[in-house]
């Protein structure tokens, strides 16, 4: 039953931290505009079970009217409003709060921010610290996204949860970056994706190129040319050349499908998972896209 929608408000990142899931940066490309906002939260209201709308990127903050737009169009319509950001912006506890005021006032229900070693150097000037205490004096309490330094621990054992604690899921820029040395177990070990609900999709991230993803880079359909409750309707996950063998027997599974077989061993699922759909990219473009979150 699909509860939440995670708008990929933009790629472009003003950083290009070593265990982003999409490869973000400066340079990558790719930003909703409002038309597209109001077209996907007019399909999402639709949906019934749909109750959250969230803005994350990329750093939506890059885009700041448009995102506070977003979040007051997505409250105005009913649904819970959240944002992810890396804090950026919150150079002071005082500029921290001319940021945030308006976003509060749009009657926010999940304000995340970054606090971890990976966005934030633990020398006193913490920006998430500023961004929380300025919430704070703003009458807001803050939820924050930690991730620890990189560690093989499942982040949660709820599939769908929030980046909440624990360590770094390896996909994206994360399995070029961070690997190295790190533990590996047998791929016979891989036999489910533990982290995400593929047969019926808790959330889905959607980005500005219209891809509606289940996880980063497994796209179901794209929303610009089927409407998003269509492609959640007939979405059936055994029917879809990635998730099907997925959902069935995990990366495993997928290797022995499409007889990929690159390494005996890799640190966690994901890691397996996602340097099999490496080597399926030119198989599976319609679904495994877009290619940027392959670094491509
Ligand atoms: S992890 Fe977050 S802050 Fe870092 S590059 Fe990716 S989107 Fe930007
Ligand atoms: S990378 Fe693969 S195993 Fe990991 S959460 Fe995504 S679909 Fe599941």
């Amino acid at each position: 039953m699909l509860k939440q929608i995670h708008f990929l408000l933009t790629y472009t990142c003003n950083y290009e931290c070593n265990h982003c899931f999409l490869y973000c940066s400066p340079n990558a490309k790719g930003t909703f505009n409002l038309d597209q906002i109001q077209k996907v939260l007019n399909d999402a209201k639709t949906i019934e079970s749909v109750e959250w709308i969230y803005f994350e990127g990329g750093e939506p903050f890059l885009y700041y009217p448009v995102m506070l737009k977003g979040l007051q169009l997505a409250k105005a319509m009913g649904f819970k409003t959240g944002i992810v950001t890396n804090n950026y912006w919150a150079t002071t506890i005082e500029d921290a709060k001319l940021w945030l005021k308006p976003i509060i006032d749009s009657g926010i229900d999940d304000l995340s921010l970054s606090d971890d070693i990976f966005h934030n150097d633990d020398d006193g000037d913490n920006s998430a610290k500023i961004a929380a205490e300025a919430a704070e004096e703003l009458g807001y309490t803050v939820n924050s996204i930690s991730i620890e330094k990189l560690s093989v621990q499942p982040l949660s054992n709820k599939k769908g949860a929030p980046v909440i604690g624990g360590g770094v899921l390896l996909k994206g820029r994360a399995v070029e970056k961070l690997t190295e040395g790190l533990p590996t177990k047998s791929i016979d070990n891989f036999t489910e994706c533990k982290h995400e609900e593929l047969i019926n999709p808790i959330r889905v991230h959607i980005d500005s190129f219209g891809n509606v993803q289940v996880c980063q880079g497994i796209s179901i359909g794209n929303m610009w040319e089927k409407p998003l409750s269509r492609i959640i309707k007939e979405y059936d996950a055994s029917a879809h050349p990635i998730c099907g063998p997925l959902s069935k027997g995990g990366p495993l599974e997928l290797g022995r499908k499409y007889n990929i077989k690159l390494d005996d061993k890799y640190i966690d699922e994901c890691h397996h998972c996602y340097s099999i759909r490496r080597k399926l990219i030119r198989n599976f473009p319609e679904y495994l896209t877009p290619p940027q979150v392959y670094g491509l």
